[in-house]
């Protein structure tokens, strides 16, 4: 039987495993955290699939149009079409799976709007959909452990890949984190379901463990990293001292308003003014944007005076009733009045932007393998989906649609693939080699502390990376990133005793692949010298199609530590680039959309696009 090893056991990891191990794969399956604790766990609002069970003529192309329009053009435009087309069947897999999802009066799944659509097109289960759908699928996964199909491995961190000397990817080189023990893993094919590295900024809404070191190791042994500039910044998060915590799109799905008081004190609901067409519900790129405007250029605050706008649903509660907005968003008001103390249902609350999600990621081709053949990637780790800014609710899509295709994939890649390799000196080889690194730690004994070094460049990454990015900015924190990694050498590890359960030195390994993965980054974003979604720079105020419609790549140099960036083509076949703008109508945009699918039809008819729904 035919061995995959699965890293990352978030709902990209659990519905691989699952399919994988469902089509008669064994699977290996580790995750730094048990897999119920994966940052999916968060994910609040909901999973996008064109339903259209309001009858609004909502469908996979529309959904898909929007994708490709919210993602200012930038994604490569195939399997995009494909998570559109295949949305609906995956609802409906997890409500055969028993997700508790919202339902209608009439019994029927119940649909909410999200940002850069004004369709109902996102399924939830209250404010706590991620939760759902982690626990449903680990269920799931754990019939196949019975059978002894799937084993986890739980809390392991990923060390190293092992590639053989074709440069094939052949395992994995782990950290036991109860006991400290290195332990190798060979297998026919090795997927990266790592999620995100929103923690390499100070202020962001993401767990402590999306450090991004899994995708710096593989970018570090040779894989490119797509697009590392752009990274979400979400428009709605509170404000908290160990992080910011988000506030969910949802909230203004169901018609929460976010406004701020001018220098006169008069109330502006700025994002509505300005954006006529959708008003609240523009996408993140757009109303993150809005905000930094309205707090630092225009002077807005609250009534405290306090660089800060609001999300109102005061009046929501007062139309609507409090048991019907419970129903619908108790979780995320839960949230915010435990770590406020403000009752969110009598009070607008009070937010302000933070990084939330990477769409960059690892290069993957349409079959998510990356450049090194054996290695796959999927969910939150690819770059694949969301182009330069992803619209709400379309992650957790991204990440079941990726992880849902795989065992087709991983039948054809394995029928051209040679499995003979020498096993034994290459796995003495990557186990020296992390040995030695691990070491190399423990003996850290310099003058540093390295929860501060961290704590220095994150708040670098936030201030100069994030929704406003200019050269000088970005400039000044390369230099900063490239001068904390050689300060790395005078960390004190303290701890370089303890095996079992040593935190500091898993963490401060993440340390290094974090700073590495950051200088991509933040070089990305010097090189890219245009605006484009997620990525604004003051100084090229434009989107420049010309010479930046094109996926970024980087490529680490091992002797500079830096990444060489290289740019490849968007693949737009299907719909060409158009002016991204949310001021007029969204009845005019979909008009527009509908026609133009008459345009596209003969080009989709030619793609195979539902090959891999098997
Ligand atoms: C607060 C919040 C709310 C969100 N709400 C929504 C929403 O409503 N709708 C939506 O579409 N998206 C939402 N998102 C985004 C979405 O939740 C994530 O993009 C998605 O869940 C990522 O899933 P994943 O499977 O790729 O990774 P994750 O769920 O992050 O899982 C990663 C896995 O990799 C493992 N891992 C990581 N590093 C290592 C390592 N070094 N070694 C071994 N294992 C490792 C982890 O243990 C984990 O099992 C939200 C994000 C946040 C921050």
């Amino acid at each position: 039987m035919k061995q995959v090893i699965v890293v990352g056991g978030g709902l990209a990891g659990l519905m691989a495993t699952l399919r994988l191990g469902e089509r008669g794969y064994r699977v290996k399956l580790f995750s730094i955290v048990p897999v119920k604790r994966s940052h999916s766990v968060c994910a609040q609002g909901g999973i996008n699939a064109a339903i259209n069970a309001k009858g609004e003529g909502d469908s996979p192309w529309l959904h898909f149009y929007e994708t490709i329009y919210g993602g200012d053009f930038l994604a490569n435009q195939v399997p995009v079409l494909g998570m559109a087309e295949l949305a609906p069947k995956i609802v409906y897999l997890f409500d055969r799976m028993g997700v508790p999802f919202n339902r209608t009066p009439e019994g029927n799944i119940d649909f909410r709007r999200f940002g850069g659509t004004l369709f109902h097109r996102t399924a939830f289960a209250g404010a706590t959909t991620g939760q759902q759908l982690l626990y449903a699928l680990d269920e799931q996964v754990r019939k196949l452990e019975v059978d002894q199909k799937v084993i986890k491995y739980e809390p392991y961190q990923l060390m190293k890949l092992i590639i053989s000397d074709d440069g094939v990817c052949r395992g994995v080189v782990v950290m036991n984190l109860y006991n400290g023990e290195i332990e190798t893993h060979l297998a026919n094919v090795v997927i990266l379901a790592t999620g995100g590295l929103g923690y390499m900024f100070k202020e962001n809404t993401n767990s402590i463990i999306n450090t991004g070191s899994a995708g710096s190791i593989a970018y570090q042994q040779g894989a490119y990293f797509a697009n590392p500039e752009f990274i979400q910044v979400h428009p709605t998060a509170m404000k908290g001292y160990d992080k910011n915590r988000l506030i969910s799109e949802s909230v203004r799905g169901e018609g929460g308003r976010v406004w701020a008081y001018d220098s006169n004190g008069r109330k502006v609901y700025f994002l509505e003014e300005w954006y006529p067409g959708y008003g609240n519900l523009v996408p993140r790129d757009i109303a993150s944007r809005a905000i930094f405007k309205a707090v630092h250029e225009l002077g807005y605050h609250t009534a405290e005076g306090e660089p800060m706008v609001y999300l109102d649903i005061t009046e929501l509660v007062k139309e609507k009733g409090k048991d019907y907005v419970k129903a619908k968003l108790g979780g995320v008001l839960e949230i915010y009045e435990k770590f406020t103390g403000v009752d969110p249902y009598s009070n607008p609350m009070k937010i302000f932007p933070a990084v939330h999600y990477s769409m960059g990621g690892l290069w993957v081709d349409y079959n998510q393998m990356t450049n090194i053949p054996g290695l796959f990637a999927i969910g939150e780790q690819d770059y694949q989906y969301h182009g330069a800014n992803r619209l709400g609710a379309n992650s957790l899509l991204s990440c079941l649609y990726a992880g849902y295709i795989m065992p087709n994939i991983i039948d054809n890649y394995l029928k051209q693939v040679d499995s003979n390799f020498d096993s034994q000196k290459l796995i003495k080889r990557y186990v020296d080699e992390v040995k030695d690194e691990l070491n190399r730690i423990r003996n850290l004994k310099g003058s540093i502390n390295p929860y501060k070094l961290a704590d220095e460049f994150r708040t670098v990454m936030s201030k100069y990376v994030t929704v406003i990015r200019n050269q000088e900015g970005l400039n000044y924190a390369y230099n900063f990133v490239k001068e904390a990694l050689e300060k790395y050498n005078d960390i004190n590890i303290y701890d370089n005793q303890s095996y079992y359960a040593n935190t500091t030195l898993s963490y401060v390994k993440q340390l290094r692949d974090m700073m590495i993965l950051a200088l991509a980054i933040i070089k990305g974003a010097i090189e890219r010298k245009e605006s484009r979604g997620a990525h604004y720079r003051i100084d090229y105020e434009n989107r420049d199609d010309i010479n930046y419609l094109k996926t970024t790549k980087a490529k680490f140099n091992p002797n500079t530590l830096e990444p060489e960036i290289t740019y490849e083509e968007v693949d737009t076949r299907i719909l060409k680039p158009q002016e991204r703008e949310y001021k007029s109508s969204h009845k005019e945009k979909i008009a527009k959309a509908l026609k133009l699918y008459e345009q596209a039809k003969p080009i989709i008819e030619q793609l195979n696009i539902y090959a891999n729904f098997v």
